[in-house]
């Protein structure tokens, strides 16, 4: 590899698909919905395959439609006319997103500031553009509970404060939170705006979670809270927010200058996406623009869908053992599996942390898969996530029973 690569290991995407093929378990681990996505999603997909018009390259930095209905729903929801042309910019899921909006802002000796537990790819993109990861961990309170929830991880001020200096060029949110499934408060959002405009920083924003937050939690656009606009990226899929996760699409929004620097990375590496994927999601955002916040709404509904498996997950969990960790958004769990290490042969496996091991012998020995979080913290870190893993609860309802069957059994 050459020299700013050198380093890089397989993620755990690689490692626990692989693992999952391989062995066949129960796979609560990478997050998709293990159904169909809502039938008139798949049947925009058809309509759009059907027209011989739509199978050729589309304009590079979104195709017209989907940027119209991105500009529309967004300029709604963030209280600002939102010019489809310059300030939104479609992607190869919100992958290429994050690494346009990261490789588009980061300078080499740049830091950039990220909350851990963090989606895993932050990391590598932020050393890829010479930039300095600068972590700073959520911290755990009220942990006598026998049930935690994610809004008992809270931010350090004063650490948090003290991260920021000259260096410092962005922070990364993501609310909901991959894999806790923290939001993100208004208190909380105020205290981060605040210090990216007193030391001008900038905002990567990742809320590819959006739609899918539990009552009463509220989910809050940092890019709508005063002064933010001029200074935030944010960051959608169409993966999250239509159950569509192989149609790998995403986009941006926010201000023209700073969506240039986007579109120039997303210009020389990519270019253009993928046409009817993207014209099927236009159609699938006009359907849903006429009924926004009814609730017929999928970014109503999905949450309705959502909420009684969270809480059967919560329940199996602590019933098998495990202290769960009840996410306020998103369609993941972590939980604390440590009260049932003695049940577990954790020299099996070699891995270095504890919950890959957990989790590989889970996998292998009681057919069950989770993914381990230790993979979301920065190396010095990596310990704060070791007693833990993390489950999807996107599942069909026979399959999260299987899960509680499964440990019922094992246990
Ligand atoms: N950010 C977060 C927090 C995620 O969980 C994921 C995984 N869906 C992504 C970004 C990447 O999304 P996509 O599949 O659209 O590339
Ligand atoms: N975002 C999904 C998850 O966290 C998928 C990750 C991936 O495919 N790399 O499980």
């Amino acid at each position: 590899l050459p020299k700013r690569y050198e380093g890089s290991q397989p993620s755990v995407w690689v490692e626990y698909i692989q693992l999952a093929l391989d062995y066949k378990p129960l796979n609560l681990g990478q997050g998709f919905p293990d159904y169909p996505p809502p039938q008139y999603v798949t049947d925009a997909l058809i309509e759009v395959a059907s027209n011989r018009g739509l199978h050729q390259y589309t304009r590079g930095f979104g195709h017209p439609t989907l940027v119209q209905a991105l500009s529309k729903l967004y300029s709604q929801l963030i209280g600002r006319e939102i010019d489809p042309k310059t300030e939104v910019l479609t992607t190869l899921g919100a992958y290429e997103a994050l690494y346009a909006s990261i490789t588009g802002h980061v300078d080499e000796g740049d830091e950039v500031i990220i909350i851990e537990p963090f989606f895993d790819c932050y990391e590598p993109m932020v050393r890829y553009a010479g930039g300095v990861p600068r972590f700073i961990a959520l911290k755990p309170t009220n942990t006598e509970a026998s049930v935690l929830s994610s809004a008992d991880f809270v931010l350090d001020r004063a650490e948090l404060e003290g991260l920021f200096n000259s260096k410092t060029k962005a922070i990364i949110l993501n609310t909901p939170n991959n894999p806790l499934g923290k939001v993100f408060n208004l208190e909380e959002l105020t205290f981060i705006a605040d210090l990216c405009k007193k030391h001008n920083v900038l905002c990567i924003s990742d809320e590819v979670y959006e739609w899918m937050v539990y009552e009463p939690n509220k989910h809050i656009r940092i890019a709508t809270l005063p002064d933010m606009w001029e200074r935030t990226i944010t960051i959608g899929s169409a993966g999250k927010t239509f159950s569509v996760t192989g149609w790998k699409l995403g986009w941006v929004y926010g201000p023209a200058n700073l969506m240039f620097n986007l579109q120039m990375i997303h210009q020389n590496s990519v270019y253009t996406g993928c046409t009817p994927i993207q014209e099927a999601t236009a159609i699938a955002f006009e359907k849903e623009l006429r009924r926004l916040g009814s609730d017929e709404c999928y970014f109503v509904s999905i949450t309705k869908e959502l909420e009684p498996k969270r809480e059967f997950m919560g329940k199996f969990l602590q019933e098998a053992g495990f202290k769960p960790i009840v996410p306020e958004g998103g369609y993941f769990m972590m939980a604390d599996w440590t009260p049932l290490e003695s049940q577990v042969d954790l020299n099996s496996e070699t891995d270095k942390y504890k919950d890959y091991r957990f989790t590989k012998w889970m996998t292998k020995k009681v057919g069950l898969q989770g993914i381990p979080p230790s993979a979301f913290y920065g190396e010095e870190h990596k310990r704060l996530g070791e007693n833990f893993v993390r489950y999807c609860f996107i599942k069909q309802d026979k399959n999260l029973q299987a899960a509680a069957d499964i440990l019922q059994k094992w246990k």
